[in-house]
């Protein structure tokens, strides 16, 4: 796979723009996530022509349209930022990015929590920074996280694996438009989708049932919105459990007691929270290889994305 465009908040990558000079150097969007990824670095405020170091600003006043006012000499700089934003979104349409990585806490491009001061001078983290806001609203579908919340460990697994499957389904794209194309996908990315929503699940398969009574385009932009939406849903044990639990009947007729005795355990183990997921997974992949079962080996949903960034590996 080629690697992957991503938009991030320029900062994160050690860039010296931030109001102080200074940076948010993140060592694993560099070095880790770095090595899949092609980086598209945006810092708004450096873009709409503030220099470095300037002076700090905050959102100020309704935290559902705030303003973006300077700390200290109280310039308004909301024009200005929302001109160029506006802008800017539309230019971005041409990187083909298949996610962004926010800088939280920024009143330019925190997409969350962002602290608005009211009327009174008290902060209340209700906001989200002018120019994520914009992107956030140009590229609904976009897989979106910030720094902070990719520390956690299940946020983090999600994101890279819903931006590992955008650049699949972009390569899609890529081809001749046809409903054998998107089958084929569909079929790839079935148990993946069960993990994350059972609804999803059942509403893309009928979709899909029906895709030769739709035309092409409706179909094609039906299904990536319920792919989008469906990924966005945090994965659980128990939803892992019942996957796992629906591939283990792939292996009714191979499996001897012991060794299906032996793959429950290992389930139950992971699903109250004694292993990781790597460790049901791992005896399912082997029994996968062993049986050369057709159907799972086929099955995104065994290895979404590279093995190295150990995102199942976390209890
Ligand atoms: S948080 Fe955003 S605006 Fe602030 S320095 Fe980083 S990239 Fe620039």
């Amino acid at each position: 796979m080629e690697k992957i465009n991503l938009g991030i908040s320029s900062c994160l990558l050690g860039e010296t723009v931030r109001y102080d000079g200074g940076h948010k150097l993140d060592r694993f969007l560099t070095d880790t996530l770095g090595q899949y990824v092609q980086y598209v670095p945006i810092c708004p405020e450096v873009e709409c022509g503030l220099p470095v170091p300037r002076e700090s600003m905050r959102l100020e006043g309704d935290p559902g349209s705030p303003r973006l006012v300077t700390s200290r000499t109280k310039q308004d700089m909301t024009d200005r930022m929302v001109r160029w934003a506006e802008k800017r979104v539309v230019e971005i349409e041409e990187e083909d990015l298949c996610g962004f990585i926010f800088k939280s806490d920024s009143p330019s491009s925190g997409m969350e929590r962002v602290r608005v001061t009211n009327e009174k001078g008290m902060p209340v983290k209700k906001g989200i920074g002018m120019f994520a806001r914009i992107f956030m609203e140009h590229f609904p579908l976009l897989p979106v996280e910030d720094e902070g919340r990719l520390h956690d460990p299940a946020l983090r697994e999600n994101f890279i694996e819903r931006i590992f499957t955008l650049k699949r389904w972009r390569e899609v794209m890529t081809k001749k438009e046809s409903r054998g194309n998107v089958v084929d996908f569909h079929t790839k990315h079935k148990l993946l989708i069960l993990s994350h929503s059972p609804k999803h699940y059942q509403t893309m398969g009928k979709l899909v049932a029906q895709a030769k009574d739709l035309p092409l385009k409706e179909f094609y932009w039906r299904y990536q919105k319920l792919l989008m939406e469906s990924l966005k849903l945090n994965v659980t044990p128990k939803k892992n459990a019942n996957v796992l639990q629906h591939m283990m009947g792939y292996f009714k007729e191979q499996l001897s007691a012991d060794e299906k005795t032996e793959l429950l355990e290992v389930i139950e183990a992971y699903q109250k929270g004694y292993v990781p997921f790597i460790v049901p997974i791992t005896l399912i992949q082997h029994y996968v290889r062993k049986y050369d079962q057709p159907y799972l080996k086929q099955q995104v949903y065994l290895s979404p994305h590279p093995l190295e960034l150990q995102l199942r590996n976390h209890v």
